[in-house]
């Protein structure tokens, strides 16, 4: 089976569409949702109602819980939380339950889906650098985890006791070595490259392939300034930072 993995779609309706039309047309068999349907963008209601119809496997984000009551979103920054409470306020009674109720792993023999850091995934850790995925590397056992939640679209491989990055746009896994898999963002990329960011991985040859697709950048951003949410939300899908 082939599997397109998204994640952090941010409530970015032109960005998830275009993910999914793009994962139609390279023959992925399957959509996983590894999180952050919401939050950010002005298409809350729309984004979760398209991953209900398409994805099979659909995980919890930390602004999928901190926008139905389930997290405190003191720890986040003003935009977020502007963002968050937008994002209350908007959301169906049908879209939170939906919510409410997503599970935060999926384990398919030794491969794992999770939001953010799988050692503790109710932390909502972020692996940023080497370090941090040498530390859940230790600690996981997972022979590929896919992740999200830094909105960089990023692999980190484990082999003969050395950690690295894997550094290509499309590799397979190697025999004995283990991955962590960032698939990137859907909706709010931050790693320079403003097109909507996911992956797509087949079961079958143990590849991964990061995918990038451009969207309506400016149609989303308008949305955004046209909803009453913080400016920056709108530029910075521009800058893709
Ligand atoms: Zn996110």
């Amino acid at each position: 089976m082939r599997i397109a993995i998204l994640s952090d779609i941010h409530s970015n309706l032109e960005a998830l569409e275009a993910a999914l039309a793009a994962s139609d047309s390279l023959g992925a068999d399957a959509v996983h949702c590894l999180g952050d349907i919401v939050g950010y963008g002005a298409s809350p209601n729309e984004c979760v109602q398209l991953i209900r119809e398409r994805a099979v496997v659909c995980l919890a984000g930390n602004h999928d819980h901190a926008a139905v009551n389930l997290l405190d979103a003191g720890g986040f920054n003003e935009d977020a939380r502007r963002a968050v409470s937008w994002t209350a306020h908007a959301l169906t009674s049908d879209s939170v339950s939906y919510l409410r109720a997503l599970p935060m792993t999926h384990l398919v023999r030794d491969v794992l889906y999770v939001h953010a850091a799988p050692s503790e995934p109710e932390a909502w850790d972020y692996i940023l650098r080497i370090d941090d995925a040498r530390y859940e590397f230790d600690q996981a056992t997972a022979r590929l985890c896919f992740f999200g939640h830094t909105h960089r679209q990023v692999a980190y491989e484990a082999r003969d006791g050395h950690v690295g990055l894997v550094g290509r746009p499309e590799f397979s896994a190697a025999d004995g070595a283990r991955y962590l898999v960032n698939v990137g963002s859907v909706g709010q990329p931050r790693d320079g490259d403003p097109r909507a960011a996911f992956t797509l991985y087949s079961e079958e040859e143990e590849s991964v392939r990061f995918v990038r697709v451009e969207y309506d950048i400016e149609k989303a951003a308008r949305r955004i300034a046209e909803a009453g949410l913080p400016e920056l939300l709108a530029l910075r899908l521009h800058l893709g930072r």
